[in-house]
């Protein structure tokens, strides 16, 4: 039996400015072909006309916006970006017909915007990309990207340096693309940035719509919008600033995962002065213990870093003083090395290796012992579990206290009427330090919403 392609809509392109643009132009050309959008010749046979243009010199700008006013004349469905995107006021005080306007290098903008002006067809027969797109995660779990760069200036680290001030996503992007990977099966979505707490600062918090309900591009608003989605949500790259409380209810009530992971990397007031951490003067055990009262099953994860310039002994039994109080569920230790380009390189106080090796494995010591407590505490409960594997002794999955590829697993041995990405409901039997065993009860999540 033959079968026709559907009718593919077409964008047609003007690609106006240097070489860089035009490197733009290509790329979303690329993106636009990959999605089943054909490229049409002229503006007739276009459903929509996007213009790259130039904003360099007053003539180039002046021929940019010509070739917009040509375009909305020939064909009227226009969305502008390129340089001259970066000053939506001036395009839009000439051309206020245009759909949208986005700045240079803004891929995936210019293609929600073509999304939402002719939206695509998907065939899986025809179709080079799935409709989530292509991920290097496994079919049920995907890492969402809420910004880049990071506005702290730590001293062991140099990402600010590479990658620049924080740029937030818009929410509504965000949580379209969310949306979009829930739709397709995902069932776990892991929230991830360097600064996931300050999310949308840079933006001043600017609101947009999503369902049609307002959302702030904020932390808080992000993991309400996530929350609504029926599917796990993870924040990694948390920092306990004080708004992060506000967050915690959202957990007890089962809408987003009551995980936290947060990278304290020290506890002693003068190593975290001189590491320059966010959030450094916070009272770090009093925030946790003030979320354990609102959910008391809230699993922290942490990294640490042992062996930092200038940590004297008291100041290292002062951050086991504090693990031993935190309690955290997940944790990684690092011991201390100079990064190229780090300010820390030039503090004073280097710490030999040998001591940061004995540091090291009395931290990884204490640790085991909490970690194993606490997960002790499970056993005889149930949880559910999200399937990552299955092989011929049974399956491994997750529980809401396990990130992928960092944290721990829930075995499951004789486990084989499962797939990975199914969701069912475990009785644990055991446990030691990092993983928990146990028995499958039923198939499916608690009816309670998930995680606990
Ligand atoms: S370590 Fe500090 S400076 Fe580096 S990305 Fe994280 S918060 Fe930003």
């Amino acid at each position: 039996m033959s079968r026709a392609a559907p009718q593919n809509p077409k964008i047609g392109i003007v690609s106006l400015g240097c070489p860089k643009a035009l490197v733009d132009s290509e790329r979303i050309l690329t993106r636009l072909r990959a999605e089943g959008y054909e490229i049409a010749p002229d503006y007739a046979g276009a459903d929509a006309v996007l213009v790259n243009t130039c904003g360099f010199l007053d003539s180039a700008r002046a021929e940019s916006l010509d070739a917009i006013g040509e375009a909305i004349a020939e064909n009227g469905r226009v969305i502008v970006t390129g340089c001259l995107g970066a000053e939506e006021s001036v395009i839009r005080a000439a051309h206020p017909k245009v759909l949208a306007v986005t700045g240079p290098h803004q891929y995936e903008r210019v293609m929600e915007a073509v999304h939402d002006a002719v939206p695509p067809v998907h065939d899986p027969l025809f179709d080079l990309l799935p409709p989530q797109g292509i991920k290097l995660t496994p079919r049920h779990y995907a890492y969402l990207k809420i910004s880049e760069g990071c506005n702290n200036s730590c001293s062991f680290c140099i990402i600010p340096s590479m990658r620049g001030k924080l740029k937030s996503r818009r929410i509504d992007a965000v949580l379209k693309e969310a949306e979009k990977l829930a739709g397709a099966g995902v069932k776990e979505l892991l929230v991830i940035s360097q600064d996931t707490s300050a999310y949308g600062v840079d933006l001043k918090y600017a609101p947009f719509a999503w369902r049609d309900r307002p959302y702030e591009t904020r932390f808080l608003d992000l993991a309400r919008g996530l929350g609504e989605l029926g599917i796990w949500t993870r924040l990694h790259y948390v920092y306990p600033y004080p708004h992060v409380d506000a967050v915690i209810p959202l957990m007890a009530e089962g809408r987003i995962l009551p995980y936290l992971d947060i990278p304290f990397q020290h506890a002693s007031p003068k190593i975290l002065k001189a590491m320059r951490r966010p959030a450094h003067t916070e009272k770090t055990l009093e925030q946790i213990s003030r979320w354990r009262s609102v959910c008391p099953d809230i699993a922290i994860r942490s990294t640490f870093i042992v062996g930092f310039p200038g940590e004297t002994e008291e100041d290292f039994n002062l951050l086991l003083d504090w693990l031993e109080e935190a309690r955290l569920t997940r944790v990684g230790c690092f011991k201390f090395e100079p990064v190229e380009g780090a300010s820390a390189n030039a503090l004073a106080g280097a710490v030999p290796d040998s001591l940061k090796e004995e540091r090291y494995a009395r931290f990884m010591e204490a640790q085991q012992a909490i970690s194993a407590d606490i997960l002790q505490g499970f056993v005889g409960r149930e949880l559910d579990v999200l399937i990552d594997s299955v092989d011929a002794d049974g399956a491994a999955g997750r529980s809401f206290m396990d990130a992928p590829e960092i944290d721990g697993a829930v075995i499951l041995d004789g486990a084989q009427e499962v797939d990975p990405g199914d969701m069912v409901r475990v009785r644990i039997t055991a446990a030691d330090a990092y993983d928990l065993f146990g028995d499958i009860v039923r198939p499916g999540p608690d009816t309670a919403r998930h995680a606990r």
